[in-house]
């Protein structure tokens, strides 16, 4: 089989690529580097069955060469993250919608078998349902939800209208190594792990009693594989660890120090995927415990010695405007 990832050097992108070279795909990784990294690549990069290409999905001339003779895509690339969606919408909108469109189009010109596309379980937005199944309401809170849901839309769009094998994944807070270490404030365990190093008080939510369904990227990328492996069509699927953990859990199985930082307007108080339907249409289940997870990325935590080390004042000035544009309607 040949491959193609976008987003392929990014967190979960850069996982997807290490297992399809170990089933003995080729691989061409197509990422502009904006938010993916060279050093996602290493533990592959010179593997004989890999070919990277420096592109952006948004300016796709060029780019049909690298899809020519493709089996699968999976569409990974986009921009994640709450603020800088809430200050630059456009950016998303031209990224994760514009984007998947373009990329939809290069899968199709060159007649893949197998489009596979990351979807955000954030389009549930704040469910009313526990366990959530896909057929949930669609809530969008901000931007990125929003621009991930309409690249949702695309792909069932063009699966019905143009016949293009494709599933979407719409994935459950993933963490693992490799999960971004630099930039805008973001995902809880590269914040914890970061104060964690530093001798910082983790920065609680809330009184921490939220939970979150944690699933591990290697799982998440068994899952891409499952999908592209299966004979459905048009589907959409959850990908959850079939449990959710309080933040308090997290906290302790890390150990340290706490400050409690305000609740964030929009933000669920639980977030649980219903995982029925991937587990009975891809025979697809997740194999890393909470525990072994949370303990992985302690065993990597040198990765994030460089990472910004948030402290309560500082993520207040960082989530200013999620506050002033969220919290207007609370
Ligand atoms: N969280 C926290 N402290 C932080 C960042 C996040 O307690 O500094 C909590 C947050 O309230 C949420 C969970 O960690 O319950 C996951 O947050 P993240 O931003 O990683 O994902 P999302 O909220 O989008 O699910």
């Amino acid at each position: 089989m040949k491959a193609v990832v976008t987003g392929g050097a990014g967190f979960i992108g850069s996982h997807l690529c290490e297992l399809l070279l170990q089933q003995g795909c080729s691989v061409t990784a197509v990422d502009n580097f904006e938010t993916g990294r060279e050093s996602n690549l290493a533990p592959f990069r010179d593997h004989a069955r890999f070919s990277l290409v420096n592109h952006d999905i948004c300016e796709p001339d060029g780019l049909a060469v690298s899809f020519r003779d493709a089996d699968w895509v999976f569409h990974l690339a986009g921009l994640a993250d709450i603020v800088p969606s809430i200050e630059k919408p456009d950016r998303y909108f031209a990224c994760n919608v514009r984007g998947t469109l373009n990329v939809l189009q290069l899968a199709r010109d060159a007649g893949v078998k197998r489009f596979v596309y990351a979807a955000s379980s954030s389009c549930y937005g704040i469910p009313d349902i526990f366990p959530t199944p896909e057929t949930a309401e669609i809530r969008p809170q901000y931007p990125y939800a929003l621009t991930k849901r309409m690249g949702e839309e695309l792909v069932m769009h063009w699966a019905r209208v143009y016949q293009l094998p494709a599933l979407s994944l719409r994935l459950f807070n993933v963490y693992g190594p490799r999960s971004r270490t630099t930039g805008a404030y973001g995902a809880v365990f590269g914040v914890f792990l970061a104060q964690k190093l530093n001798g910082k008080p983790y920065t609680v939510v809330g009184d921490g009693e939220q939970t979150r369904d944690f699933t591990f990227v290697t799982d998440v990328a068994r899952a891409f594989i499952a999908a592209a492996e299966s004979e459905r069509v048009e589907r959409i699927y959850n990908v959850g660890s079939g449990n959710h953990y309080s933040i308090n859990r997290l906290v302790s199985l890390l150990e340290g120090p706490v400050s409690y930082i305000p609740k964030r307007p929009g933000e669920p108080d639980c977030t649980f995927a219903d995982t029925r339907r991937i587990r009975s249409e891809l025979a697809w289940a997740p194999a890393v415990s909470f525990e072994d997870g949370v303990a992985q990325m302690l065993a990597a935590i040198q990765n994030w010695a460089g990472a910004p080390v948030w402290d309560a004042e500082g993520i207040k000035a960082a989530t200013a405007s999620w506050f002033r544009h969220l919290g207007a309607k609370s």
